[in-house]
């Protein structure tokens, strides 16, 4: 199968970091032998040059629209891109997934620079300068806070006065969510394990640094917050500090933009050790006896220690604490550092599986457990480009697949009665026909103008509407709030299936019934023609999922049932109370995933089963 090539730009505020690659394998673009993954250096600033491998190109204090306009046409020379992922540092309250960009989400990306005037900034200009150079193709935004956007509240709220958190957005946001997101992943694949089952630490140790607490795949908690500044000691960032620290600085006159520099810049390993923030010259100095080194490491494993242990107790319980970015995936020293004391979480490092722990692109996932230990201690190589990469082409996939009218509308089916020619004759007179009152979507069906009270144990429901023309098998098609009305325990049917179902008493204008069995609360299904099963790749009674993406209540529906006949039309067929659990509005509609992958907040997952399909829903104009 050719490559699906996908252009991932991360734009810092001195930097831009290029990639091509596929999202599916992971696979780098390559041309004349030369890995397409480049960096402009010095953005702005004089010296500023690109570096592709050995190439270079020296490109004047070009800013970051500068720059890309010169790099951008020969570094995708020859190559034909998808799409383009940007990594944006903070998508605060609003953005809790990757997104398409558009204007409007171009003007929210810059009021979001209020909360990251670091990082939004520089990312937005990437994001202009590639829309205007690229403008044919499909640009999406990653974001990083955005796996953290399940934080609980009590994880996300500072104890500050109510006034301040509401009308300035302070609150805790976290960061490095595609890395946390593919390391947790990654390490759930290993562990064979459904991520959904898993309660994982995840240690991102490069040069920023955060911990996250990802309990059966969602964020529930993380050390970075409002800013990435909070948390553990960074290369040089401060991470925690008490800030009546702060104060005190203020009040002995060090100005804001002092502090600012003080604590990003001048502080975390580089403060404590004096000696820059590589951790390699670090660990070599310690080694040789130099004490700010030393001490340097032994705060920078404390502070990861008391946040794994903190993190443990949130979580109740840890299956895996993962370690990756360039600290945690190379530093043998940190890791054994930080697993120190650890053994009452049942977490038991081997030494020389830790010491021998090598990854690469075959073997991106290293077990440093003892084989009896509880908890599974892994590296894991990170790849935040090719998660970025994937929401990317994820997305530009969907869009395409509902430009092309890859989509299937979902219709809200209300209860409702089927009848037998002897039922409607017994209920409504003999001699009658049922009277059509509306055509429905499903060719040859119609809602009729007679109605029924249907009456059970506990209550009875009037008005219920008859659909024609009339069947073989009575069948009374109900909500599960209508049984609790009802007093009945109805089965989840597949249409049709009434055997050992309950019955019910039907009473109509001229007569009563009482049904035997046919009472069923009807299995969420889809209906399609055989050519429709073939555009989206499915098959009759396949069994997939459909995300629904409502406002404000999103829902995944699980056990959706495929039905194909050449006599249906496109449509999926849910209940009252399936529709309002998920805010579903007339007019939306489910447009297909592609195959045999899941999506999981923003994140595509291969599933075992060949039918596991996700939908997701979009809406018709
Ligand atoms: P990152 O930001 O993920 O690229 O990580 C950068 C950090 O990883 C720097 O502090 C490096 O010193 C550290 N690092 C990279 N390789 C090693 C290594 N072999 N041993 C210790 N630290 C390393």
């Amino acid at each position: 199968m050719a490559n699906t090539w996908v252009l991932v730009i991360n734009c810092g505020s001195s930097s831009i970091k290029l990639d091509v690659l596929d999202p599916s394998s992971g696979e780098r673009a390559k041309r004349g032998g030369r890995t397409l993954s480049g960096k402009v250096e010095r953005v702005g600033k004089p010296g500023c040059r690109f570096a592709l491998g050995e190439h270079a190109v020296e490109l004047d204090s070009a800013d970051h629209a500068a720059a890309l306009a010169r790099v951008l046409p020969e570094f995708l020379e020859g190559i034909e891109v998808a799409a383009v992922g940007h990594r944006v540092v903070h998508g605060g309250a609003r953005f809790n997934r990757a997104v398409r960009i558009d204007e409007a989400v171009e003007t929210q990306i810059d009021e979001l620079s209020k909360l990251a005037p670091l990082h939004n900034p520089p990312n937005l200009a990437g994001i202009r300068a590639a829309r205007s150079l690229l403008p044919s193709l499909p640009h999406v935004a990653v974001f990083d806070t955005a796996f953290h956007s399940t934080l609980p509240t009590r994880a996300k709220e500072y104890a500050l006065p109510a006034k301040l958190r509401e009308e300035h957005g302070i609150r805790r946001y976290g960061f490095h969510g595609p890395s946390h997101r593919w390391v947790a992943t990654t390490a759930a694949a290993h562990l064979k394990s459904d991520l959904r089952d898993l309660r994982l630490i995840t240690c991102h140790l490069g040069n920023g640094a955060s911990v996250c607490a990802v309990e059966y795949g969602r964020s529930i908690d993380t050390s970075m917050g409002m800013t990435p500044l909070e948390g553990l000691v960074m290369g040089t960032r401060s991470g925690d500090v008490d800030p009546g620290v702060l104060l005190e600085l203020l009040r002995q006159g060090t100005s804001v933009d002092e502090l600012d520099d003080l604590l990003n810049r001048q502080s975390g390993l580089a403060g404590l050790s004096g000696v820059g923030n590589d951790l390699r010259d670090i660990e070599a100095r310690a080694a040789e006896g130099d004490e700010a080194c030393r001490l340097a490491l032994q705060v920078f494993t404390h502070r990861l220690r008391k946040y794994i242990g903190a993190y443990a107790a949130v979580l109740g319980g840890v299956d895996a604490i993962v370690f990756t970015g360039g600290i945690g995936e190379n530093s043998a020293l940190i890791r054994h550092r930080t697993l120190q004391r650890l053994e009452f979480l049942g977490a038991r490092l081997d030494e020389d599986k830790n010491r021998d722990a090598k990854l690469s692109a075959e073997a991106p996932v290293a077990e440093i457990h003892e084989a009896h230990s509880r908890t599974h201690l892994l590296v894991v190589a990170t790849d935040e480009a090719r998660a970025i990469a994937q929401d990317a082409a994820h997305l530009a996939k969907l869009d395409d697949q509902v430009e092309r009218g890859l989509s299937i509308p979902i219709a809200i089916s209300a209860r409702h009665i089927h009848l037998t020619d002897e039922a409607v004759e017994a209920l409504f007179g003999e001699g009658h026909q049922l009277t059509p009152r509306k055509e429905l979507s499903q060719p040859g069906q119609y809602a009729c103008e007679e109605t029924l009270t249907v009456v059970g144990p506990k209550g009875q429901l009037d008005r219920v509407r008859v659909l024609g023309p009339t069947r073989g098998k009575n069948q009374v098609e109900v909500a599960r709030t209508d049984e609790f009305k009802l007093g009945v325990d109805a089965p989840v049917r597949d249409s049709g299936d009434t055997k050992d179902s309950p019955g019910v008493t039907l009473i109509g204008p001229k007569g009563s019934l009482t049904l035997e069995s046919g009472l069923i609360c009807a299995r969420r299904h889809i209906h399609m023609t055989p050519a429709d099963a073939e555009r989206f790749g499915v098959k009759n009674k396949d069994v997939v999922e459909v995300a629904i993406d409502s406002e404000g209540r999103d829902l995944v529906f699980g056990d959706v049932l495929i039905r194909v006949s050449d006599k249906y039309h496109l449509e999926m067929h849910i209940d009252t109370d399936e529709g309002n659990a998920a805010e579903i509005t007339p007019g939306m509609g489910a447009a297909m995933l592609p195959d045999n992958e899941t999506f999981q907040d923003g994140m595509l997952i291969p599933t075992k089963g060949t039918a596991r399909l996700r939908l997701r829903s979009t809406r018709f104009d």
